[in-house]
C-alpha cells in the first residue's frame, strides 16, 4: 500500500465549490429557541446558557451535511443538528459560531477548547472516545465509493486492489482502506471536496468516505459521479465533546431523544439531506 498526500489541488476546488454551493433552506428547519432554559450552575450548560453563544465545529465542504454557502453560513443536516442543541440551551441560531473542522480537526479542536461541540459526520469509535465524548448517534451511515459515471469495473472494496483511491486523513474510512485493503493507492487530503477534481481529472479512480457524504457529491455535480456498490462499514455518528463532562452528554443525548419524538429531528432531516435521501428512521441514542 502506498499513501500519498493530494496537494496543490485546494484552492481550485475551493473555487470550484464556491461557485457551485447549493443546499438546503435552513430557514423552514428554524427551531424555537427555549427561553425559560435553567441549567445547574457550574454546568456547561449554564455556562453556554449565561455566555448566550455556542461554538460548533462542522464540516464547510459536504453538500446535504454541512457545506457554506454563499451566505458565509453552513447549511445541512449536521448544522440543523447543531441549532436545535443551541435552540435547548436558549441560544439563537445567529449566535451560534461555526468553525471549519476538517476530519483530522475534530478530536484536537473538542480537546483544546476551541468549539464547544462537534457536529461534522463524526463517527462513534472505541479510538476516538479514548480521547472524547461522544453523545448520539444521530445518524448512522456507512463507507462506501465514488467513481465517474461511465466507470464500469470499480463496483465495491475489492474492486480497489491496484487502484489510487482519494480519501481523507484523520477519516475512519481512510483507516478502513488502510487497514483491509492494503493493495489500495491511498491519496489523503484533508478534506473530500479536495478529491473532486482529481477524480474528474482521472489522477484518481474512486473516492471513498460515508454513503451520505458522497450521495451529497453526486447531487451537486449533476451527471459526473456515482456510488460503485453499497455501504460496507457502519458509521454511527455523534456529537463530539470534551471528555468526562457526562452531564453535557447527557443534556446532548436528551436533546436528541426529545428531537426524536417533538418532529424536530425529521424537520431538520427533510429540510436538507432529506430533499435528496430518503428519511430513515432516528437510530437509538447509546448512553455509553
Ligand atoms: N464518518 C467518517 C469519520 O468520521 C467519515 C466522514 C468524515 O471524515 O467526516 O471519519
Amino acid at each position: 500500500m502506498s499513501v500519498t498526500r493530494l496537494t496543490g489541488l485546494a484552492a481550485t476546488a475551493a473555487l470550484a465549490l464556491l461557485m457551485t454551493a447549493c443546499g438546503g433552506s435552513s430557514d423552514d428547519a428554524a427551531t424555537e429557541v427555549e427561553s425559560d432554559a435553567k441549567f445547574k450552575a457550574g454546568t456547561t450548560m449554564a455556562k453556554l446558557a449565561d455566555k448566550g453563544s455556542i461554538i460548533i465545529g462542522t464540516k464547510f465542504d459536504q453538500p446535504l451535511f454541512g457545506l457554506r454557502g454563499p451566505s458565509g453560513e453552513p447549511e445541512g443536516f449536521d448544522v440543523e443538528i447543531g441549532k436545535l442543541i443551541a435552540a435547548k440551551l436558549g441560544i439563537e441560531s445567529d449566535k451560534i459560531k461555526w468553525v471549519e473542522s476538517v476530519s483530522a480537526n475534530r478530536e484536537p479542536f473538542i480537546q483544546d477548547g476551541k468549539v464547544d461541540i462537534v457536529v461534522a459526520t463524526y463517527t462513534i469509535n472505541d479510538d476516538r472516545k479514548k480521547v472524547v465524548d461522544f453523545a448520539g448517534p444521530y445518524f448512522q451511515a456507512g463507507q462506501t465509493i465514488l467513481v465517474k459515471k461511465d466507470n464500469t469495473d470499480i463496483n465495491g472494496p475489492d474492486d480497489l486492489a491496484g487502484k489510487t483511491v482519494c480519501s481523507v486523513e484523520g477519516s475512519t474510512p481512510a483507516a478502513n482502506i488502510e487497514a483491509s485493503y492494503p493493495d489500495v493507492k491511498l491519496e489523503l487530503t484533508d478534506a473530500y471536496s479536495n478529491c473532486l477534481e482529481p477524480l474528474r481529472n482521472d489522477q484518481v479512480d474512486a473516492i471513498t468516505t460515508d454513503n451520505v457524504i458522497l450521495a451529497g457529491f453526486v447531487d451537486q455535480n449533476e451527471g459526473e459521479f456515482k456510488l460503485a456498490g453499497e455501504p460496507f462499514t457502519e458509521e454511527p455518528y455523534g456529537i463530539g465533546l470534551k471528555k468526562g463532562d457526562t452531564a453535557f452528554r447527557n443534556f446532548l443525548n436528551d436533546t436528541l431523544e426529545e428531537s426524536y419524538k417533538d418532529g424536530s429531528w425529521v424537520k431538520a432531516w427533510e429540510s436538507t439531506a432529506g430533499v435528496v435521501l430518503e428519511t430513515p428512521e432516528p437510530p437509538a441514542v447509546d448512553r455509553y
